[in-house]
């Protein structure tokens, strides 16, 4: 009976400390588990329901057009939905964004359009960043000090900005800049021009790219329907309500947001309205001051509306991303 009690006591001793440490180093552990669960099987091509302007274009990638000039190529089958953008404008094209790696897209592009097609991503994470070294001309946003970062215009990303162990299952790539660009700068296609907006939150690189002309703004992982991931070691809720003001602030109410993921068996490329950008404002204000209750432990997971959630840390004083003062608004 005593030596019972003297084991159940050391196992308690020892399941605290365990909780302890993997809640101080939530961190590592999160991308850890990230990594293993990150890809799950495909889903079947059966399975997949496309939207009305979508078709296959092999057996795993599919194409939407939006519009004459601009394209959204989806990869339905992984959990994520992945999107990336062909913009098209008179001179020239440029890809926003390039799906997982390991996949040649080079062809599918120059399939849609003669013009010379250059690439920037929305943010590092691997899964944005698959084949930007296929493709001449890669422009990059210089936020969170990236220029600082390259050496000679060569960019290697940190663990974290291409998403923790998860990337470990990939080597880290180098990529060559040839182009850097500043929030609120303009890149011209030719008859068509794109505006460089920060939009911090997810990740602290994040950009979005707003088209006049057409009335959208192509946001990344910034908002979409289905998870919002928020939960990353550099993800920042502070961030992403300063992001979300001023987008409320600068974009038409009728903006049309399309975003680096959709949601697999809910085809259509539109990721989000402007009504989705203030609920997630009032949801960000009221998880700072405590008037929502979320569920979940890591991630914790708090409702926007009937199609958006946001998955983000454990909220505590030591946490990062919980930390709306931590940001520096200059
Ligand atoms: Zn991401």
């Amino acid at each position: 009976m005593k030596t019972l009690k003297k084991f159940l006591r050391g196992l308690a001793v020892v399941l605290v400390i365990l909780i302890v440490a993997v809640y101080f180093f939530r961190a590592p552990v999160t991308s850890a588990l990230w990594g293993l669960f990150v890809s799950p099987p495909l889903i079947a091509q059966e399975d997949v329901a496309l939207g009305k302007n979508e078709t296959w274009l092999d057996d795993y990638h599919t194409i939407e057009k939006i519009d004459e000039t601009t394209y959204a190529l989806n990869e339905p089958r992984f959990f994520q939905d992945n999107l990336s953008y062909l913009i098209i404008g008179e001179d020239r094209a440029l890809l926003f964004d390039t799906g997982n790696p390991g996949r040649d897209i080079t062809g599918f592009m120059r399939g849609l359009t003669d013009k010379p097609i250059t690439v920037m991503p929305s943010h590092l994470h691997y899964d944005h960043t698959g084949s930007l070294s296929d493709f001449d001309g890669i422009v990059v946003a210089d936020t969170d000090n990236l220029k600082d970062q390259a050496e000679d215009n060569l960019l290697t990303p940190t663990h974290y900005q291409y998403m923790g162990i998860a990337a470990k299952l990939y080597d880290l790539p180098t990529w060559k800049v040839d182009t850097w660009v500043k929030p609120g700068d303009k890149i011209e296609l030719g008859g068509r021009t794109l505006i460089v907006v920060a939009t911090p939150g997810h990740t602290p690189e994040s950009v979005s790219l707003y088209d006049p002309s057409t009335n959208i703004l192509f946001a990344g992982d910034y908002l979409h329907q289905g998870e919002v991931y928020a939960f990353m070691p550099n993800s920042r809720l502070q961030e992403y309500l300063d992001t979300t003001e001023s987008l409320l602030k600068d974009l038409p109410k009728d903006v049309r947001i399309y975003a680096g993921h959709g949601v697999p068996h809910r085809p259509d490329a539109l990721g989000a309205t402007y009504q989705d950008m203030s609920d997630l404002k009032d949801a960000l204000i009221k998880m700072r001051d405590g008037d929502i209750e979320g569920t979940g432990i890591l991630p914790r997971v708090y409702g926007v509306n009937d199609k958006i959630i946001i998955l983000t840390d454990i909220p505590g004083p030591d946490s990062p991303v919980w930390d709306f003062r931590a940001v520096d608004k200059d």
